[in-house]
């Protein structure tokens, strides 16, 4: 639901920084669109979707369309929720497909593990049978973090070790999910190799290597993404889509942060389904994103 956005976006100054702008200029002026403006652009809204939705604005302005700031708050609120909504769509596991094999990739210290963890435990909560593959074998810790949190939740993790071939353990993986008819596999990735190209490769080659049990597979290439790096989030995703076609985003950290508009920049930009927001780093903190709840907790 709804309930939590508002207060674990607000309580770590998420908020596009409006909250004195409508008091501070109450007249419908260019002087309270460049503060908007202003605003925008530090909250990492991005110059594209920043520029649009100004001049939308200011041509209704010129317009007499809006009767006082409160009536010009409510049309920016629109075209943010209108920015989102075609993103704004929730992952289906498809129960045809077993296992759905998800393949989450992203930088590390992005929240990468911590969200195959809220990932884990909500499909285990919906009541999926599921499996997890312990495919960072790059990053020491990696794989054994993956199995304690595997051990104290009751779900299986198939792993190799450090130094294994990750294609291999995702290879073993998806064998062991089908023979089982496990309904879902979460397959994790490194976050860091030697070299960006490196890593790049790798992630190609689990992709195939998936695919040579399911052609199919994987069913949904999740990229995880820092909502704090504001504008880098951006050439994150782009290499990551060059390299394997991601299908669905998750923004973490997003109550942590003034730089959350960066999911406004993304949405408009590549037009990816963001799937799920980290909003906190306990488990239920994982929310289906919901552009109607996000846009609301970062408006006064
Ligand atoms: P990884 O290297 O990508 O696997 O990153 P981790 O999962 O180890 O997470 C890095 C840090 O970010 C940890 O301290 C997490 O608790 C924290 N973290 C992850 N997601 C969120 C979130 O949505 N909000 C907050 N505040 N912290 C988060």
């Amino acid at each position: 639901g709804k309930v939590g956005w508002r207060e674990r976006l607000r309580k770590s100054s998420a908020a596009l920084g409006l909250s004195g702008l409508f008091s501070r200029h109450p007249r419908l002026d260019d002087d309270l669109l460049d503060e908007l403006e202003t605003a925008l652009l530090t909250a990492d809204v991005g110059v594209p979707a920043t520029t649009a939705l100004i001049e939308d604005l200011r041509k209704r302005m010129k317009a007499r369309e809006f009767g006082d700031a409160q009536a010009l708050l409510a049309a920016l609120r629109a075209d943010l929720i209108a920015l989102l909504a075609p993103v704004a769509k929730p992952l289906q596991i498809d129960p045809r497909i077993k296992p759905f094999v998800l393949l989450t990739v992203g930088v590390n210290g992005v929240g990468k593990t911590t969200t195959i963890g809220k990932l884990a435990r909500r499909f285990k909560d919906e009541g999926h049978s599921l499996m997890l593959a312990a495919g960072d074998t790059f990053r020491a810790a990696a794989v054994a973090q993956l199995q304690a949190w595997g051990d104290r939740n009751g779900v299986q993790v198939v792993a190799q070790g450090q130094n294994a071939d990750a294609a291999s353990v995702a290879f073993d993986a998806l064998q062991a999910a089908k023979a089982r008819g496990t309904e879902v596999l979460i397959a994790d990735t490194a976050g860091r190799l030697h070299t960006q190209q490196g890593l790049m490769a790798e992630l190609g080659k689990i992709k195939r290597v998936l695919q040579k049990v399911d052609a199919s597979a994987p069913h949904e290439v999740l990229l995880v993404i820092d909502g704090t790096t504001g504008q880098n989030a951006l050439s994150q995703l782009r290499q990551f889509h060059a390299a394997v076609n991601i299908t669905g985003l998750v923004v973490t950290k997003l109550d942590g942060t003034a730089k959350g508009g960066v999911v406004f920049a993304l949405a408009r930009e590549f037009g990816i389904p963001i799937r799920f927001a980290g909003i906190g780093e306990r488990p239920e903190d994982l929310r289906v994103f919901d552009a109607e709840a996000f846009v609301d907790a970062l408006l006064p």
